[in-house]
């Protein structure tokens, strides 16, 4: 499903125990605490609880699309940073960037209606984009013959 952004609560993916109104994904992660922000215990020598990891990498690929930075609170200091660059440090950068990709292709609907010579309404159907961004139509004239044009992106 689409990632909606402006609907997103930055909040709801913060550390239980943070209780303020800052808008930002706020992570609270004291010595041998779990890095998604759990505040649950790591095993020893790992960064993460199993599966964690694909938590934290959730969190920071919403807070990236919305636009939110990331505080993390250790010891009672707090420090921010934008989601990109929280990311970086677990060498993440590039899902966050195949997610903002995705996740900004608008669908693309398969069949359009257009008008032809003569003031004929068609149903088109759209077989390829052009590098310029123009949608190739596919139609089929009163005569049953398959003809192209290319339209403007609406
Ligand atoms: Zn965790």
């Amino acid at each position: 499903m689409k990632f909606n952004p402006n609907t997103y609560n930055p909040t709801t993916d913060s550390s239980p125990s943070y209780t303020g109104t800052a808008h930002d994904l706020h992570l609270v992660i004291e010595e041998g605490q779990c890095q998604c922000g759990c505040e649950l215990q790591s095993n020893k020598g790992k960064r993460f609880r199993q599966g964690h990891d694909a938590k934290l990498k959730g969190k920071l690929i919403r807070a990236y699309l919305a636009g939110y930075d990331v505080l993390r609170t250790q010891g009672g200091i707090t420090v921010g940073d934008s989601a990109l660059n929280y990311a970086g440090q677990y060498n993440w950068t590039s899902y966050l960037e195949r997610a903002a990709a995705k996740n900004s292709a608008a669908p693309t609907p398969t069949s359009y209606t257009i008008k032809i010579a003569g003031g004929r309404e068609v149903q088109a159907r759209h077989i390829d984009t052009t590098p310029t961004g123009k949608l190739v139509l596919e139609y089929m004239t009163a005569a049953g013959e398959t003809r192209t044009v290319t339209r403007n992106a609406a």
